[in-house]
């Protein structure tokens, strides 16, 4: 397995409470590596442009607004097969579908507040990480 790269956002609901700290120690501890971090306040073409694929479902408006209500923190998180083994660590979209152990298990709030972003495919992360950081702002 080579090394990979995914893009990551702590949503609001993390950062509100404080847990951007308590989410890195997550993905730190499962052997990924944060090689890029920026907290930023997602403008609503930003949010609408990133979730796009999702324009057509009921929940999009909504998703928009929550994703534009606070701070988040978007980052470029490294490691071995680090786009699956991200979303592993993730846990299901809805926290009560999610396993134990998993970050949307332990921190998420909702379906839609449910606290981190992660990449579904390498081909996706490559757009999602140029979408929000220049070559020269990832570290690795
Ligand atoms: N979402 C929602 N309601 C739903 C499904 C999804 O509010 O019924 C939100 C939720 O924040 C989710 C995001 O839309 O993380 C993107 O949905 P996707 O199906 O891509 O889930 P993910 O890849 O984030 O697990």
């Amino acid at each position: 397995m080579a090394t990979e790269r995914t893009f990551s956002i702590l949503k609001p609901d993390a950062t509100r409470r404080n847990l951007t700290g308590k989410i890195n120690a997550v993905f730190e501890e499962q052997g990924l590596r944060v090689v890029a971090q920026k907290r930023i306040l997602m403008s609503k073409l930003q949010a609408e442009t990133f979730y796009g694929v999702h324009k057509e479902r009921p929940f999009f408006n909504d998703l928009v607004s929550f994703m534009t209500s606070g701070p988040v923190v978007v980052q470029v998180l490294e490691g071995e097969n680090a786009v699956a083994k991200n979303r592993e660590i993730m846990g299901a979209t809805n926290p009560a579908n999610a396993a134990e152990g998993t970050i949307r298990k332990l921190f998420a709030e909702s379906i839609e507040a449910n606290s981190v972003h992660g990449s579904d495919s390498p081909e996706n992360a490559a757009i999602e990480i140029a979408y929000f950081f220049a070559g020269l702002e990832i570290v690795g």
